[in-house]
C-alpha cells in the first residue's frame, strides 16, 4: 500500500508542476488549471488511502462535504473584480487549517511528549513553526479580505512609530512561546496556554502588519500571505510525515515568493518596505476637499472623442480596473476594430498592477480575444507615449498618476506608472473624480491635454462607437 500511496503522490506532483506550468500563458492557463486540480484530488485520495484504518471516517466525510459546500459557490459565482478578496479568503483559510493542525497535533500528543514515543525535532520544529506562520498568514489575510472588500479603511491603520516594535515584540513573544514549548517537549508534556499564547501572539502580529499596510501595496501582500501560507503547509507536512503538504506547500511557497519578489520589483518596493507598512493610503480625493476644490477637469463627449480618435495616427488603451467593473473589454475590441479599419494604430498598454489581481488585464482582454501582440508590458509602452496622439484611459486611475514619478510627498512616490500624461492628448473614461484603489489624487485629470468623458465605461466606449460608425 506504500508504495501505491507514495505512485499515486509522484503523479499528482508531476500534474501540479505541469499545471502550473500551463499558468504561463492564457491560452494553456484552464487546463493548467485543470490539470492541478487533478493532480490535488489525486492527492487527497492518495492521503485518504493512507489513512483507511482510521475510526474517523465520518468526520472525514463531514469535513469534506463541509469543505466543498464552502468552497464551490464562491469559487463559482464570484466576479472576476473580487477575484483578489476571494483569493485572501481562501488563503486565510489555508493558513488557518495549517495553525489547527498544529494545535490539534499538540493536543493529540499531549504537548508532544509522547509523540511517537519520542517526539523528534522535526515534528516540534515543524509544528511549532506551522502554529506560527499559519496563525499570522490567517489573521493577516482575514485583514487583507476586509481591505480589498472595503469593510475595512484601505488606508494603513498603525500606531506610527510604535508599530514596529510593538511588531517586533510579538514576534519574539511568539517566538520565546515555541521554545518553552520546545524545551519542555521531552518532559511529561507543556500546558496549553502555552500554544495559545503562540497561537494568539502570532494572530496579533498578523493583524498587526498588514493593518498599517496601505491599499497600493494589498497586492504584493496577498501574494505574500500566499508565500506564507505554503511554507506554513510544508511545515505541518514535516509534522505530520505527509509527503504530498510538504511538496504542495513548497510549490506554493516557493511560486509565491518568486510572484511577490516581481510585483514588489514591478512597484519599485522593496518587501521590508512594505512589511514596515504606510504605503499607498491617505491623500485626498477630489471633490472631497483639499487641494481638489482648487483644479478644474474638462468633460467631453462621445462625440468629441470619437474624432480625436479617428483622425490619431495612434491610440494607446490604458484599460484598469473599471473596465473589469464595467465588463468593458468586448466593446473595447470592438471601438478598436473600428479605429484600425479607418487606419488607427491601436496598442493596450498593460501596467503590472492594473485592475485587482496580477494579469487582470491580461485575463479580459484575451477573453475579448484582443491579440496578445496589441497588448505592451509597461516597459516597452512607456517611451511611445510621447509620439501618441491620443491614451484613452478606460478605468484607470492609480496606474496613471504622475505624481508617483514627480511628487515626492506623494504616498505612492517611487511606484512606476505609465506614462499616460506624456501623450499628446489624453481622454479619461471613469464615472465620476473619485480616487481609485490607493485613494489619492490624480493630476492627470486636470491636465490642459486631458479630457474626461463621465460615465461607466461599457456604456461610453459603447457610445463612442457608435460615434465611429457615423463617421
Ligand atoms: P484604480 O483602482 O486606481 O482606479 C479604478 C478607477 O476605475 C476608479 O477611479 C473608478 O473611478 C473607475 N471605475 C470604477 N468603475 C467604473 C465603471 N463602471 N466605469 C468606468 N470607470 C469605473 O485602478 P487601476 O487599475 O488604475 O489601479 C489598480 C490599483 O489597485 C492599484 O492601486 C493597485 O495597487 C491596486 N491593486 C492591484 C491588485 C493587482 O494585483 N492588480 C490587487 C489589489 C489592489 P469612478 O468611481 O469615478 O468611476
Amino acid at each position: 500500500m506504500t508504495y501505491l500511496v507514495n505512485g499515486l503522490y509522484i503523479v499528482a506532483f508531476a500534474m501540479f508542476i505541469y499545471g502550473l506550468m500551463g499558468l504561463t500563458g492564457p491560452k494553456t492557463a484552464v487546463r493548467g488549471n485543470l490539470i492541478a486540480a487533478v493532480g490535488m484530488f489525486i492527492a487527497v485520495v492518495a492521503t485518504l488511502i493512507s489513512v483507511r484504518h482510521t475510526s474517523n471516517w465520518i468526520l472525514i466525510i463531514a469535513g469534506l462535504v463541509v469543505g466543498i459546500a464552502l468552497g464551490v459557490p464562491p469559487a463559482k459565482f464570484t466576479k472576476m473584480t473580487a477575484m483578489p478578496q476571494l483569493v485572501a479568503a481562501f488563503n486565510g483559510v489555508g493558513g488557518g487549517t495549517v495553525a489547527l493542525i498544529a494545535w490539534s497535533e499538540f493536543i493529540n500528543s499531549q504537548g508532544f511528549s509522547r509523540f511517537d514515543e519520542e517526539p523528534t525535532v522535526h515534528i516540534v520544529v515543524g509544528s511549532l513553526f506551522a502554529a506560527i506562520i499559519g496563525s499570522v498568514s490567517f489573521w493577516g489575510s482575514l485583514i487583507a479580505f476586509g481591505k480589498l472588500q472595503e469593510i475595512l479603511p484601505g488606508r494603513p491603520i498603525g500606531l506610527g512609530k510604535l508599530q514596529q516594535p510593538l511588531n517586533l515584540l510579538l514576534l519574539l513573544g511568539a517566538i520565546a512561546a515555541a521554545v518553552v514549548i520546545g524545551v519542555g517537549a521531552t518532559n511529561d508534556g507543556v500546558s496549553q496556554l502555552w500554544m495559545i499564547a503562540v497561537l494568539v501572539l502570532a494572530g496579533v502580529l498578523g493583524l498587526a502588519v498588514v493593518l498599517p499596510i496601505g491599499g497600493a501595496d494589498m497586492p504584493v501582500v496577498i501574494s505574500l500571505l500566499n508565500a506564507l501560507t505554503g511554507l506554513s503547509a510544508a511545515a505541518a507536512g514535516l509534522a505530520l510525515n505527509n509527503t504530498a503538504m510538504i511538496v504542495a506547500g513548497m510549490i506554493v511557497g516557493a511560486s509565491g515568493t518568486i510572484l511577490t519578489n516581481l510585483m514588489a520589483k514591478a512597484m519599485n518596493r522593496s518587501i521590508p518596505a512594505i512589511v514596515a507598512g504606510g504605503f499607498g493610503g491617505g491623500g485626498t480625493a477630489p471633490g472631497a476637499g483639499g487641494d481638489g476644490e482648487a483644479k478644474q477637469a474638462k468633460a467631453t463627449s462621445a462625440a468629441d472623442a470619437a474624432i480625436q480618435m479617428a483622425y490619431a495616427n495612434q491610440v494607446i488603451v490604458v484599460p484598469g480596473y473599471g473596465m473589469a467593473v464595467a465588463q468593458a473589454q468586448h466593446a473595447v475590441k470592438e471601438m478598436a476594430a473600428l479605429l484600425e479599419a479607418k487606419g488607427v494604430e491601436v496598442k493596450y498598454a498593460i501596467h503590472p498592477v492594473a485592475g485587482r489581481m496580477p494579469g487582470h488585464m491580461n485575463v479580459l482582454l484575451a477573453e475579448a480575444e484582443v491579440s496578445y501582440d496589441a497588448l505592451k508590458e509597461m516597459d516597452d509602452i512607456n517611451g511611445e507615449f510621447s509620439r501618441t496622439d491620443v491614451a484613452l484611459v478606460i478605468g484607470a486611475n492609480d496606474v496613471t498618476n504622475p505624481a508617483a514619478r514627480e511628487d515626492s510627498s506623494s504616498p505612492i512616490y517611487g511606484m512606476p506608472v505609465l506614462n499616460v500624461d506624456q501623450a499628446k492628448n489624453v481622454i479619461v473614461l471613469k464615472r465620476s473624480m473619485n480616487s481609485g484603489f490607493a485613494g489619492i489624487d490624480n493630476p492627470l485629470f486636470y491636465a490642459d491635454h486631458t479630457s474626461m468623458l463621465f460615465g461607466d465605461a461599457k456604456k461610453s466606449v459603447g457610445a463612442v462607437t457608435e460615434e465611429l460608425k457615423a463617421l
